[in-house]
């Protein structure tokens, strides 16, 4: 639906009352009940309590005031306060709610009260725990001066209060956001608003919750347009202490929303994937407060190979690479690549209410600085460099965007080198090899990805329309340094990675089909390993020199670093540009261990010319892998 009816009424500021001060180190005290000075929103109702009204329906109890003389900044607004004119049907943005027939009370309490039990059974049927009874305060915050708040809770509360401003869909979705702040509550109260994902999960997940409730209230889009706008904000991890946050936090429903999608039990199914966020929930419920840790032991419970933030490395020295799927990086290309067709045809790079709001935010993406948008052919007289200062990825899990344009007369070769700088320490960069056909539709033909503090790239322009360089913070933002420029007359050797689709460097969506363990460039054939270069360069590569190992694995014995056993030797000469050159070796599976039913493979290839090394893992039969280092024990 269109935003702008439901947007254009101010911020929405309803986590806590101190959400509208800057965090503080100290876990905020409860005080049970509240705070009498914050008045009925976070705090026990003023004097004189004569002037309060209850209706209850069922568990829901709405406290309200038609008293204007006793409480002038709470009292329901005229257009608010009238009984219904008899027994009515109470319909709200579409969603038959029940009826409404108490002469006694305003119909916009019952209208709340309504939309409070079906939020409730909303969440229960999908599987939520829900509290057994809830009392809303219809009132305002504080004195309110100029203040546009919508509603709020806190843990040490025995209420949510909603705004007197709201009515029809703005409060049915207050009304869920606050409610499902309860429902977080129940599976872990916790009070450490500066555990590292406190504000994104608690705003975020009700953000997201919403949706659930009233799917056209779609705000979660509006806070992603907004994030997009500056994807340098920490979308979900804050330092403690104190720092910034809020209220860009419920732009997290963005990625919570997009980790349903992904994997839910059904995938990018219309239920959306509840269940993720329910397992998250579980998995918070310590007393760590939200930590990163439990988010990733969450993401090993749900459906879907790959991790949310880690490649996983069997030896980090030897560039032997199990995984380089994440979530956190998937997330970062479907905010570029998403809107590029209905759907986009890699559906980790997509979103399903991608067209919704007239299109605004499948045409949204990420924000370059105007500086950072390079044109390729202008390269060779001015390389690019540039050292992005500490305060440009401004915290954990926030990306940049540089984009190299190869149109015009772009080199043969774009030389991108990275290092990452004072405070960033787990960098995840990502470079997207786009395409654009005659109808001018991009396709994302390649996807390069590296976890590395420091390294250099080649990258053939040939057919490319454009090259998007997005460099992430995972824990620890900082400084970093990024070099684009033109290069020519070199060997550019590529093997496929295991898991990958022929000639592309980057794993298959899992939930498209199981990986195979096996690269198509290192496979048996036969009684034969076949092994496959190609050099995508724009020169001859040197004589190429290939050793591949193997190791027998186990159930218990699964494959190991430095298990490693030569099953052969040999050498291919030159391989010219463009070429692709092929080899066979006698396979002989090792006879170690005993019972062994399934092999890992590692192909090392040295070019003797430059003395690049590739390594690319594969499996023969049913390999055994390592355990997820994300597995809950
Ligand atoms: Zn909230």
């Amino acid at each position: 639906m269109l935003f702008g009816a439901l947007f254009g009424r101010g911020i929405c500021r309803c986590g806590s009352a101190s959400d509208a001060v800057p965090l503080r180190a100290e876990p905020v005290p409860p005080r049970h009940g509240g705070d009498p000075a914050l008045g009925p929103a976070f705090g026990p109702l003023p004097d004189p309590q004569t002037a309060w009204a209850r209706y209850t329906a069922g568990p829901v109890t709405i406290v309200y005031t038609l008293d204007a003389a006793a409480h002038p900044l709470h009292a329901l607004p005229t257009a608010l306060a009238a009984p219904p004119a008899g027994a009515t049907a109470c319909t709200v943005a579409g969603l038959e709610l029940g009826r409404i027939a108490d002469l006694a009370h305003p119909a916009h309490v019952q209208s709340v009260a309504l939309m409070a039990a079906h939020s409730i059974e909303v969440f229960r049927g999908l599987g939520f725990r829900v509290p057994g009874s809830l009392t809303i305060h219809l009132c305002t915050f504080g004195a309110e001066t100029g203040a546009t708040y919508r509603g709020g809770t806190e843990v040490w509360l025995d209420h949510v209060w909603v705004s007197t401003r709201l009515d029809g869909a703005d409060a049915l979705l207050t009304v869920a956001h606050e409610l499902f702040h309860r429902v977080q509550y129940l599976y872990n109260p916790t009070t450490a608003k500066t555990s590292p994902l406190y504000a994104a999960l608690r705003e975020g997940g009700a953000r997201l919750a919403e949706d659930w409730v009233l799917d056209s209230g779609d705000r979660y889009l509006k806070d992603g347009i907004e994030f997009l706008g500056d994807p340098g904000r920490p979308l979900m991890h804050h330092a403690a202490p104190g720092g910034e946050i809020a209220p860009h936090s419920y732009a997290a429903a963005l990625f919570w929303r997009w980790l349903c999608e992904q994997h839910g039990e059904i995938p990018r199914g219309s239920d959306f994937g509840h269940d993720v966020m329910r397992t998250i929930l579980e998995r918070m419920s310590d007393t760590s407060g939200y930590i990163l840790q439990d988010l990733r032991e969450a993401r090993g419970l749900v459906a879907g190979a790959g991790h949310l933030d880690r490649f996983e490395h069997l030896s980090l020295a030897d560039g032997e690479v199990l995984s380089t799927e994440t979530d956190w990086g998937n997330f970062l290309v479907a905010n570029w690549m998403h809107g590029t067709a209905t759907p986009t045809p890699d559906l980790r790079f997509d979103y399903v209410e991608d067209d919704e709001g007239g299109g605004r935010f499948s045409r949204k993406r990420p924000f370059v600085w105007p500086g950072e948008t390079l044109r390729a052919e202008t390269l060779a007289a001015k390389p690019y460099l540039f050292t992005i200062p500490p305060g440009a990825v401004r915290a954990g899990f926030a990306a940049r965007y540089t984009v190299v344009d190869l149109a015009g007369a772009p080199p043969p070769l774009l030389q991108v080198d990275f290092a990452a700088e004072d405070g960033m320490v787990d960098p995840l960069v990502q470079l997207l090899l786009v395409r654009r056909d005659a109808a001018g539709q991009e396709h994302l033909q390649d996807l390069i990805r590296s976890d590395a503090a420091r390294w250099t790239r080649f990258v053939p322009t040939a057919d490319l329309a454009q090259v998007v360089i997005i460099v992430a913070a995972r824990e620890r933002a900082g400084r970093y340094r990024l070099g684009v420029s033109a290069a020519a007359g070199r060997a550019v050797l590529h093997m496929t990675p295991w898991n990958a689709a022929p000639g592309t460097s980057f794993e298959t969506d899992p939930r498209a089909g199981v990986w195979p363990w096996t690269s198509p460039d290192l496979m048996l054939d036969g009684d034969h390993l076949r092994l496959r270069v190609t050099n995508r360069g724009d020169a001859a590569s040197g004589t190429l020199r290939i050793a591949v190992d193997a190791q027998g694995t186990t159930p218990d014995l699964p494959l190991r670093a430095g298990a490693w056993h030569s099953v052969g030797e040999a050498s291919l000469p030159p391989i010219a540009p463009g070429a692709s050159a092929q080899i066979r070796l006698p396979w002989q599976a090792p006879r170690t261990p005993a019972g062994a039913k399934g092999w890992g493979l590692r192909a090392t290839v040295t070019d003797s010319a430059s003395g690049t090394r590739l390594v690319v893992l594969s499996s023969v039969g049913n390999l055994t892998r390592p355990q997820r280092f994300d597995a809950v024990l």
